[in-house]
This record gives C-alpha cells, structure tokens and sequence, in this order.
C-alpha cells in the first residue's frame, strides 16, 4: 500500500477500531478452547447484539425444532463458532456503519456484504465445508476495504466509486489511484484488528481474477458477482448473468448449484437476513424468469464451446496436414519429385547406423549418360523434362523399400536396404534395361531415350563393412566413374 494511503487510514478518526465487545469476541475467536460459556459472557454485554443473536437462532437459516427463549438456548442453538462469527459480523457492521459522509453510497456498500454473506453462507453449505459461519462473516467482511475508503477519503472515494463501471473498472481505478484495491485494503485492515487468519485470506482473494484454492476464500470470491447479478435487479444484462454463472460453476460444491437452484434460496433467507441486520434487500420480482434466462444463456454458451472445439479440431487437423504436406515438400526435390539430397543425407545416416555391422546396405549412384548433349541438342526445357521422366521411372521402378534421391544435376541415389551385391547388381541391369527402353520425350515426333551408367557399393556384403558413410558413397562414385570409363551404360560394382 502507498504509505500516504496507509498514513491516512491508520489516522483517520472516522475508521473505528472494533468496538470492545468485537475485540474481546475476536480474542476468544482465537482461541480453539473458547467454551460456549465465555462467548456468552461476552455477548451478554452487548443487548442489541444479544437480540440479534437470538433472533438468527429462531431463523428458519437454523431452523430447529425449539425455539429460544434465552441468550444461552441461542447459542446453544448456533454452537460457539457460529456466534462468535455472527457476533463478531455484527459488532464490526454495527461500529462502522451510518457514520461519516456519503450515507448512500455506504448502504449500498453494507446492502452488497449483507448479501454476499448469506451467498458465501449457502455456497458453504452446498460445498459441505462445515465452516459456513465463517464464510458468512467473510462475505459480509470482504468488502470492509471499500468501507474503510469510503470513511477515510469520503467523497473522494465516493466520486472513485461513481466514475467506475462494473467490479473490474473499480478495481483498476483503485490501483490507478492508490496503489492497491480494496481487497488488500481491506486484507490489511483485518489484519490489523487482529481477525482470524481465515477471514483475513478470505478477503484478500475476494477479488482474485482466478478461482482460489481454498474452498470456503473460493465461497466468499463467488458471493460478489451474484451478489452483483442479485442487485442489477429485474433485468441484469448477459455479461452479469454470464459472469455470475462462470464463477458459480467455480463453487467447491460437487455438484456446484445453478443459478435457478441458488436464486430462489437467496430469495427464501432474505426475510429474515434483512430483519437481522437491519438492512433492507429486495427480492428481484422475477426471479424465475432471471434463472431461466441463466439457464438458457448456459445451453448457448455450451452449445457455443462445442462448435468452437469442433472448429478447433478440425482447424488442428487442417493444420497437420498442412505441416505433414509442407515438410513432404521440404524433403522432395522440386523438378524430379524424388526425395532431395539433404533428406537423403539424413536417410542414409539413419540406414547406415541401422546396418551397423551385419546387415548389407547397399548403395548405387547413378549418372544419366551424355546428358549435356540432350541440353545442347534440344534445350535446357527439354532436358529438365527427360529428368522428370527419368527420376519418376527410376522410383516406379524400384521395391518400396529402396530410396531414390537427386543427388546433383543429372546424378541420382539408390539406397537398397538388406540387398547385397548381387542382388543390387540385378536390381540395377533391370533398371537399366527398362530405362533405356522407355521414351524420356518425344521430339519432332521421335522418342527420345537415354541411358545411365551406375556404380554399387555394399556396406557389410563381401569386401566388409565400410568405417563410415562418407566411405560408402565415395566407393559407389569411384564404381561409376569406372562404368563411364568403360564406355558408359553399364552397372559397376566397387573393389577395394
Ligand atoms: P557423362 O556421360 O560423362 O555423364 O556426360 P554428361 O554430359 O552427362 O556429363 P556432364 O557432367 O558433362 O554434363 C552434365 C549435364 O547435366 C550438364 C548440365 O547442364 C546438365 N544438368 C545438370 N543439372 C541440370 C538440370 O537441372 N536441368 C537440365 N536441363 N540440365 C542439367
Ligand atoms: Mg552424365
Ligand atoms: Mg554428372
């Protein structure tokens, strides 16, 4: 907190402490062996307190069959946490309310915490969390920072307050202004006057943007935007609906309850809430119609996330077959179609390590005969298109199993996996005899055929095994220079 806003809190004199009766409860809050005995003690010393708390026990809120007559009978009734935190509400409710300027807006203020207090208590009671009085005594407190601002800057705050529109516009305007929103203003305050560590935790995340651990800080964070929806009256807009059902979907309860379903309990406790605290808060008349609506809104926005991750999906498999289809694309050479010589290389490391030192691997690399003079003779168009036809008949022509890539201009790489010499030799002759007889084009009428010459190289076949690629593919380069220098069109193998 800037220190000029916690200079002005700690001196202003309208911001009370807890009145005595409210600290020594807070003592005995405290203390986990306070006897129902003390606490009555200390109650007794307040008569409106007193009265308060008998009447919360003949509330339908404790609905029991005896009804209490004495102080004593109530607590009994309520049990020691609940009346020390109900005594406890009321005390600080009681010291800081009605004083000051900006009367208005204070009401305002307390009507909201009134009604967060009994939404955080029946979000508590849905959750089971067994600590609904303290999520009571946290909703109605987690706003006590906007309180404190109120009293300590009055119409400052007050203006602060007019010129915000909506919950998260407050909260920023606050920072912008302060340095810290009412959240931890009011965290801070609680801390100082000594509350519960629970309390204090609870209205520090009141205003978290994410959903906080602690199912009963997770009660009293869920209570603000129905307490919100609840006063937008008879018709609230979507966003408050929308916005009240996300964070109530958020509710520790398992199932968490509806909209529809906490709506009209909201509605059936304020009766008596209203009487207790002296408040007056009004029932939105059509409710039902308000829960409907919710419910409606609910239907939309699920039929709406299904439609979206439908979209999504198939976005994500356009999107794989994109990227299958792009890295395809990366690995082929683009006027042959084949496989490129960078993805051979990868290739070719990956099936050299494979052999290791007992499978045959077995290499050719192939150069088109006298292929300049195809370019010199009909055009560099002409020939580019003999080299399509001339890789494409090559893959057509070979297993599955073995891999074709460009090498360079007119040379070409078989890589035949599990093959030996003899069996590669073959595989190459027949290549050879179907290549040469296949037309590559046909000018001015005429088929245009051409030959190769290769060279063979067999990693683990008889020679042995190679100490590394580089040395495979430069013995299949050395077998077809041989093949070139014996007169061309013909398959070589490599001796060492
Ligand atoms: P040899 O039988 O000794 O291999 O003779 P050659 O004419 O095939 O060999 P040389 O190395 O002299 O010429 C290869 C030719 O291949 C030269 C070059 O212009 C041509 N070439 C290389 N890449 C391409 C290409 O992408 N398109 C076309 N049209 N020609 C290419
Ligand atoms: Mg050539
Ligand atoms: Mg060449």
């Amino acid at each position: 907190m800037r220190p000029e806003l916690e200079a002005t809190l700690l001196h202003c004199r309208n911001l009370p402490s807890p009145p005595g009766v409210a600290l020594q409860i807070i003592e005995l809050a405290q203390d986990p062996n306070a006897s129902l005995a003390d606490a009555a003690r200390v109650v007794a010393m307040d008569p409106a307190l007193s009265a308060r708390i008998l009447r919360m026990a003949n509330s339908p809120l404790y609905a029991t069959r005896r009804r209490a007559t004495t102080l004593a009978q109530a607590m009994s009734t309520l049990g020691v946490n609940a009346t020390l935190s109900l005594a406890l509400g009321f005390s600080l409710m009681q010291g800081l309310r009605g004083r000051g300027s900006a009367i208005e807006l204070q009401e305002q203020l307390w009507k909201r915490s009134v009604l967060a207090a009994v939404i955080a208590r029946l979000l508590a009671q849905h959750a089971g969390t067994g600590r609904s009085d303290i999520a009571l005594l946290g909703g109605l407190l987690q706003d006590i920072g906007k309180l404190a601002l109120l009293h300590a800057l009055s119409d400052g705050y007050a203006r602060l307050h007019a010129q915000a529109i909506g919950n998260d516009a407050l909260l920023a305007l606050e920072r912008a202004a302060y340095g810290d929103d009412h959240a931890s203003i009011g965290a801070w305050l609680a801390r100082r006057w000594n509350l519960p560590a629970v309390l204090v935790e609870a209205i520090a995340c009141s205003e978290a943007p994410a959903p906080v651990d602690d199912p009963l800080a997770r009660c009293v964070q869920v209570s603000g935007p129905i307490a919100d929806l609840w006063l937008a009256g008879d018709e609230p807009d979507d966003h408050l609906i929308e916005q009240a059902q996300t964070w109530l979907a958020t509710c520790p309860a398992d199932p968490p309850p509806t909209l529809d379903v906490l709506l009209p309990e909201i509605a059936a406790a304020l009766p008596d809430i209203n009487a207790i605290f002296d408040i007056h808060i009004d029932s939105p008349t059509h409710l039902q119609a308000i829960g409907e609506h919710a419910r409606e809104l609910l239907i939309l926005r699920n039929l709406r996330q299904i439609q979206e991750m439908a979209q999504a999906r198939d976005d994500t498999l356009a999107l794989q077959a994109r990227m299958r289809e792009l890295t395809e694309q990366s690995r082929r050479d683009p006027l042959t179609g084949v496989y490129n010589r960078l993805h051979m290389q990868a290739q070719l490391e990956q099936a050299f390590n494979d052999a290791g030192q007992d499978r045959l691997l077995s290499l050719a690399m192939i150069d088109l005969d006298d292929f300049k003079q195809i370019n010199d003779r009909h055009g560099h168009l002409l020939g580019d298109q003999v080299l399509h036809q001339f890789a494409q008949s090559l893959h057509r022509n070979l297993r599955d199993s073995d891999l074709v890539a460009r090498y360079g201009g007119e040379e070409f790489l078989v890589l035949l996996p599990d093959t030996d010499e003899t069996a590669a030799q073959q595989a190459l002759e027949r290549l050879l005899q179907t290549v040469t007889r296949l037309p590559m084009a046909v000018v001015d009428g005429q088929p245009l055929h051409v030959s190769f010459s290769a060279g063979i190289a067999t990693h683990n076949g008889k020679a042995g095994a190679f100490p590394n690629l580089h040395a495979l593919i430069e013995a299949a380069d050395n077998a077809l220079y041989r093949a070139k220098h014996l007169g061309r069109q013909r398959i070589c193998q490599h001796t060492p």
